[in-house]
């Protein structure tokens, strides 16, 4: 019933009152959430809880998919980053020195938290792009994001320091050609984070071209757009496209404290991969 009504709003109200009325609501949220329990990085603020979110399939729990599933303190009251964004920026910030310098990045399906930070670097050239597959991009989806698709990229060999392509494959029936896309545009030396939701109650990836229905994908893969259930041998595929993976866990590497305020998963490692 919510969504509905704010379905038919968002028919009648013109985009740039629907922004406005966004931030008013975010303002409100924050506040309302506002505490001392968890903090995002994006806005600054610091909050007593998050807001929860995620899909409710009971696949996802029957095989513990990891990054998916309904989770409580997941997305930031104020900006809306999730998780998964505050992931990335812990990588990004702690481990690389990548931001600091001239670097040129590609953002595929760009989240709006990490989009907002990236552009307000100066010191780096960005682009962005997403293929706007319906029931994907919402409403409020940035009007200058351009269009890419991964499977076959108008960019030339080696342009691309950083690649941010997060939750994306999943997504890609042909993520083979996808891989080889993103491997073939980033510059040696560069650096592709490759984040995906994935299984470890699976040895190897369950997937079927076979199964297109909105419904079937949702029993199967837990989401209705998901395509495939990535398992154990998810680096494997990274390895076969030529990157090198490196895994990233905050948890494990002396970054808990702050890990723990950005509210991430401690069983969540961020999957990247090096082309050397
Ligand atoms: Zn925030």
């Amino acid at each position: 019933m919510f969504s509905e009504l704010k379905n038919i709003l968002k028919k009648f109200v013109p985009f740039f009152l629907g922004v406005k009325l966004r931030g008013w609501y975010q303002i409100f949220l924050g506040l309302w959430f506002k505490g001392n329990k968890y903090d995002c990085p994006f806005c600054g603020h610091s909050f007593r809880k998050m807001l929860a979110g995620g899909e409710n399939h009971p696949v996802i729990y029957q095989k513990h998919i990891i990054g998916a599933g309904i989770r409580e303190n997941i997305q930031c009251p104020r900006c809306f980053s999730k998780e998964r964004d505050r992931l990335v920026y812990l990588y990004l910030t702690q481990k690389t020195q990548l931001l600091s310098s001239k670097v040129r990045v590609l953002h595929l399906a760009p989240e709006g938290a990490l989009r907002a930070w990236l552009k307000d670097n100066k010191f780096i050239k960005y682009l962005m792009g997403d293929k706007y597959e319906s029931g994907y991009t919402d409403y409020y989806y940035s009007r200058d994001v351009g269009y890419a698709d991964v499977t076959n990229l108008q960019y030339t060999d080696n342009e691309f320091d950083l690649i941010i392509c997060n939750h994306v494959l999943e997504h890609i029936v042909d993520d083979e050609k996808a891989l080889a896309e993103l491997y073939r545009v980033l510059s040696p030396g560069g650096t592709a984070i490759l984040q995906v939701p994935i299984s470890y109650d699976i040895a190897e990836t369950e997937e079927d071209r076979n199964i297109t229905s909105q419904e079937d994908r949702k029993r199967l893969y837990g989401q209705f757009d998901h395509v495939r259930i990535y398992g154990y041998d998810y680096p494997k595929r990274l390895e076969k496209a030529g990157f090198s993976v490196v895994r990233f866990n905050p948890f494990k590497e002396g970054l808990a404290g702050i890990a723990q305020r950005y509210s991430l998963n401690p069983k969540e490692d961020l999957f990247i991969g090096l082309k050397n």
